[in-house]
């Protein structure tokens, strides 16, 4: 009899550890598995939101979607500044109407195809890129420079909600990026693109403060007039990115071309070579790198 109560008294001990013990390990694990979800939809919504302000755009325009001109705010003031010369071939000073390759995001698995392509045709580009830390990265913002394109700044982090959590956050990201492409290339940079763009409407801090700190430290940002519409998180042809980019692109005197750099993006490379064809078989025009001669086109400003 003792020896049955006592197996019976062993068992309720055990049963008495073991219940709060796996109560315990199943709420970890669920935490665990909520974690994990979370932090997906985390970065899906950043990628999202990232890619909503250009397409946006698209499809403001008036002819329904894919002609790929950006109308919002700021862009009017490019357009009413080229009404001006007659509506006429819309070319600068010099009767040559300039066109600006820019890549956003890289550096990324296909920078070194882009590189090949933009080598290959003898064009220069404008690459906005983020900071990548890992080694195989590195070669390729040291090939941006070398190749004779212009290196510029997008965002350390390229995450929103930290970015433009407040002035402060802002100028830390970009701080952190001129750091640390200065010691990967020796490049000290001072062109910017905001991400989203200067007309992004989930910034929490007023873009004109951001602006005016840009503006105070001697550096320039760069928003853009015709977008490629391959920001879209699903497919676009690289058809479709041919048309929107050369369907207006004669009625700007100075095009800057909002193109990206990403690793899921092949169509941006597919497009490339027919892309710089039409534009090289435009008369009067010439791909160029962003340079200090470059018009800064601005969706919003505080002139
Ligand atoms: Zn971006």
């Amino acid at each position: 009899m003792d020896a049955e109560r006592d197996a019976r008294f062993q068992l309720m001990k055990r049963l008495l550890v073991m219940i709060p013990l796996s109560t315990i390990l199943i709420l970890l694990t669920l935490c665990i598995v909520l974690g994990v979800n979370l932090y997906e939809a985390k970065r899906e919504l950043r990628e999202l939101r990232d890619s909503a302000a250009p397409v946006m755009a698209v499809s403001q325009t008036s002819e329904g979607g894919e002609s790929g001109v950006y109308t919002a705010a700021g862009v009017d003031e490019v357009r009413q500044g080229q009404s001006d010369e007659d509506g006429a071939a819309a070319e600068t000073g010099d009767g040559v109407r300039k066109v600006y390759l820019t890549f956003d995001d890289g550096p990324s698995g296909n920078t070194g195809r882009i590189l090949d392509i933009l080598a290959e045709y003898d064009v220069k580009a404008t690459f906005f890129v983020v900071g990548k830390e890992e080694e195989r990265y590195q070669p390729l913002y040291k090939r941006i420079v070398e190749e004779g394109h212009t290196l510029a700044m997008h965002s350390y982090s390229h995450k929103y909600n930290e970015i433009y959590q407040s002035k402060e956050s802002f100028v830390e990201d970009l701080t952190k990026l001129q750091e640390f492409l200065y010691n990967t290339t020796g490049v000290w940079c001072r062109y910017c693109r905001f991400p989203g763009g200067s007309s992004n409407t989930v910034s929490r801090v007023d873009m004109h403060e951001l602006i005016a700190y840009l503006e105070e430290q001697d550096m320039s940002y760069f928003d853009w007039n015709i977008v490629s519409g391959d920001a879209t998180s699903g497919y676009i042809s690289a058809d479709a990115i041919v048309r929107n980019s050369t369907a207006n692109l004669q009625s700007f005197p100075e095009a800057i071309i909002l193109m990206h750099d990403a690793s899921d993006k092949n169509s941006t490379v597919e497009a490339l070579p027919r892309l710089i064809e039409q534009i090289q078989a435009m008369e009067d025009t010439k791909l160029l790198p962003i340079t200090d001669d470059t018009e800064e086109i601005h969706h919003i400003s505080n002139d």
